[in-house]
């Protein structure tokens, strides 16, 4: 078994942001500048979005973190939101999620400028990617299809199973493996909490995809031997052995399939870390105004 190591490559890829940024800065270019959201104090998203901006430092990016009470109202952050669709120094923005309930995250999502929404939730990427057209890919997505490219793993005629559906994970892999595409011409079975034997249908997966959020939900019983595993989730499961009290886990029993499967995505160092990459790929992208010109 092979650890897809999520970590290691991340940092192979900002080195090579980091060498295009130092480019740029040599000819005189434009810095990207990726501006974040943060509302309330969520603890994990308060790690990701500081992960967000480390990440920007460690690759010369230009970075902005808007922090606000969790008291904020939607038409206030509407007009951070208009703000930052409008800053001709801004290339990318994200809004971080889960947001307050008071807040309506899809009249959020709405509002940001498809130009400038490096995460590609704005349903305008997300069809431009379902027709296969130029557009931002959705940050998670677009991570596990580099570790799947950069690891070499063949997914032409492959049989991948997504399990779970949500809009900014298991639906557009399952879209983004089935077109026809680089890293695509897979069959995608999308499998979900109303599939009736799911253990069945992931039993015949060359490569599963876990995007859950429960810990350890799948079992080396349900994978095929040589799978490939990519795991999404991020759970915390207490520990009283760790300082802070819980520790970090997936979807996928890591020991259990470790004995089975081809390759697995550790958790944590999977693919967390690639998301970042690609929102860092996303804003390159961006400021050089690949997309949308
Ligand atoms: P979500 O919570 O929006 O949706 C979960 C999906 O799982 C749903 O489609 C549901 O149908 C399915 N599901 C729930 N119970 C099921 C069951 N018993 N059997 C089959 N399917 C079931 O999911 P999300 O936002 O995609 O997040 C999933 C996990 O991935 C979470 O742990 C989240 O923290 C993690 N995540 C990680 C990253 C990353 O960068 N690594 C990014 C996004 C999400």
């Amino acid at each position: 078994m092979e650890i897809l190591d999520g970590k290691k490559l991340s940092e192979d890829i900002k080195n090579e942001i980091a060498q295009e940024v130092a480019q740029i800065k040599a000819a005189g270019g434009n810095i990207p500048h990726l501006a974040a959201v943060l509302i309330g104090n969520n603890p994990a998203s308060e790690s990701y979005v500081r992960s967000k901006v480390r990440s920007c430092d460690q690759v010369g990016f230009e970075s902005t973190l808007i922090r606000k009470d969790d008291s904020i109202t939607e038409e206030e952050l509407l007009e951070i939101i208009h703000e930052l669709n409008t800053s001709d120094d801004v290339d990318g923005f994200i809004v971080q999620l889960p947001l307050p309930k008071h807040i309506d995250e899809v009249k959020v999502t709405l509002a940001i400028d498809p130009k400038k929404d490096v995460d590609g939730f704005h349903p305008v990427n997300f069809g431009r990617m379902a027709q296969g057209l130029p557009c931002y890919l959705p940050a998670t997505p677009f991570g596990i299809l580099q570790m799947i490219e950069r690891y070499g793993i063949e997914t032409s005629g492959a049989h991948v199973v997504v399990v779970g559906r949500s809009n900014i994970v298991g639906t557009p892999m399952s879209i983004l493996l089935s077109r026809k595409a680089k890293t695509g011409n897979a069959t995608v079975t999308l499998t979900h909490s109303r599939t009736k034997d799911l253990a069945a249908e992931v039993s015949r997966a060359d490569i599963v995809i876990a995007a859950i959020g429960i810990p350890n939900f799948i079992s080396a019983d349900m994978i095929k031997e040589g799978a490939v595993i990519i795991d999404v989730g991020i759970n915390r499961v207490e520990d009283e052995t760790r300082k802070r009290g819980y520790r970090l886990v997936g979807d996928v029993d890591f020991d259990g399939v470790a004995g089975k499967a081809s390759y697995v995505t550790p958790v944590p160092g999977g693919v967390g870390p690639m998301t970042v990459t690609s929102l860092l790929m996303n804003t390159l992208k961006s400021s050089r105004k690949e997309i949308y010109g």
